[in-house]
């Protein structure tokens, strides 16, 4: 069996829906992961915003707009009046859910339940879609099988039996379909992957059931060699394996979302990236193998402040970059790029929760300097330093743009740089040109 997984786009209309409804049909009895329709989780998000800041009214005027969306494209999908009337009934009685919210205390708790509603909406409408066409397709509710412990990392234990207990259930399905991104957490509470998280609800699918493969579908031919968003002309690219994949994830690709990569990987399960647009485009695969050819493609991660911490007396003293790096874990906070000196080092951070407590705790060190807006641009390929010249290449590319900090050997897979945000495009395009003419 293999695991089908189509993000929001792909899911995004009736139009849209009916075509997934093809591509699933004509692939055998597999597991299809849904994300909720485009747009959904994010308006989701807005309601719960409202209902934080107590305006009931705002919450209530976004629910009755999003449920008028629905309402029509359930008018456009189905043909039957009764699959009609079925798929109202259903999707009703979730708008009514989230309006039971707007009159009570708002919390977290509360918001994810909210945001669940999204994926449990797009598993209904497929569901019935499949069943008028006379498929016989099982909903396996994501709730019952998916489970993260009290530190938010998958039971995968767990959700190995109970799913493999709820197939087992339903012999007869032609298509089983599920949701992405919803789970319970260690407390049984409805919680979530985090946004983008139905490519990590796909992959802890296939590594839960021993999948042949994790298909990612979504609306662009593979991962691209360069960001489409802000390069023209880029090409996908054929193969990658696990790690260049988790590189380009990581740092920016927003095809896959990071987390998708380890249980594949772990497992063994070759991944692909295909299109819902063009069903028959190659996309990308990636599996355990490597390629040999050099740089394969270019990612962007926003949001960086890099911190450099100075200090002439400790810094080459045993213990030194240990104490540094003890203060961003007692922080919680997971540093992306180190580069060191004889009289300093820098690292880059990219979430500053935490930050303030980070500076005084490393002014007890040294003197500390911060950049923000920073942007990481990585370079990732078959990178071995025994093959010379793709770093020259690279640099060669950003001649002209100011390079805060440089990364290279850490892996055999990526070159990284943190330039200012605003040199972004012009180096994801400088990198093109260069490496890929
Ligand atoms: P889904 O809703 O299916 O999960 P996403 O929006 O999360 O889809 O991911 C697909 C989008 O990722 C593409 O539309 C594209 O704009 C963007 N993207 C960013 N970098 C890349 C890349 N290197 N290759 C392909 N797509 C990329
Ligand atoms: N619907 C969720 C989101 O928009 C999860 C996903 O699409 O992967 O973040
Ligand atoms: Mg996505």
């Amino acid at each position: 069996m293999k695991v089908l997984k189509f993000g929001g786009t792909s899911v995004g209309s009736a139009e849209r829906i009916k075509n997934v409804a093809n591509i699933v049909t004509s692939k055998g009895k597999n597991i299809v992961v849904l994300s909720a329709m485009a747009g959904t989780t994010n308006t989701l998000v807005e309601i719960a915003d409202y209902l934080y800041k107590k305006n009931a009214d705002g919450a209530k005027e976004t629910i009755n707009l999003l449920e008028k969306k629905y309402f029509q494209t359930i008018d456009e999908l189905y043909s039957k009046e009764s699959s009609k009337e079925e798929a109202t009934r259903e999707i009703k009685a979730c708008f009514n859910y989230i309006r039971s919210f707007t009159k009570d205390i708002f919390t977290l708790f509360e918001e994810k339940e909210i945001l669940a509603q999204g994926e449990i909406m797009s598993t209904i409408m497929m569901n019935l879609y499949l069943n008028e066409q006379g498929i016989n397709s099982v909903l396996i509710p994501a709730l019952e099988y998916m489970k993260t412990d009290k530190n938010g990392e998958p039971e995968t234990q767990f959700i190995k039996q109970r799913l493999i207990n709820l197939l087992d259930k339903h012999p007869e399905a032609d298509i089983y379909i599920t949701q992405g991104y919803i789970c319970r957490n260690a407390y049984g509470e409805i919680d979530n992957l985090q946004r983008g998280g139905s490519d990590y609800s796909a992959s802890l699918v296939g590594a839960a059931i021993g999948a042949e493969e994790i298909e990612i579908w979504t609306d662009i031919d593979g991962m691209h060699n360069n960001d489409p968003r802000f390069v023209e002309g880029t090409k996908p690219v054929e193969k990658l394996n696990f790690e260049e994949a988790a590189e380009l994830a990581y740092f920016g690709a927003k095809i896959l979302h990071p987390t998708c990569i380890q249980p594949a990987k772990l497992n063994n399960i070759p991944v692909r990236l295909l299109s819902t647009l063009e069903p028959t485009a190659k996309g990308t695969l990636i599996g355990n193998e490597s390629v040999n050819y050099a740089i394969k493609a270019i990612a962007a991660k926003d949001n960086i402040t890099s911190i450099k911490i100075k200090s002439g007396r400790m810094l080459l003293a045993y213990g030194f970059l240990r104490k540094v790096f003890e203060i961003f874990e007692s922080h919680k906070t997971p540093i992306d790029m180190v580069v060191t000196s004889e009289v300093g080092v820098s690292v880059t951070i990219d979430s500053e929760k935490n930050l303030d407590n980070i500076l005084d705790d490393l002014r007890k060190f040294g003197t500390v300097t911060v950049d923000r807006d920073m942007v990481i641009i990585c370079v990732v390929g078959n990178l071995e330093w025994q093959n010379c010249g793709y770093e020259a290449m690279a640099m060669e590319a950003l001649k002209n743009i100011p390079v805060r900090m440089i990364s290279y050997g850490g892996s055999n897979y990526n070159i990284s740089f943190l330039i200012r945000k605003e040199d972004k495009v012009k180096a994801l395009n400088q990198l093109s040109q260069v490496l890929f003419k």
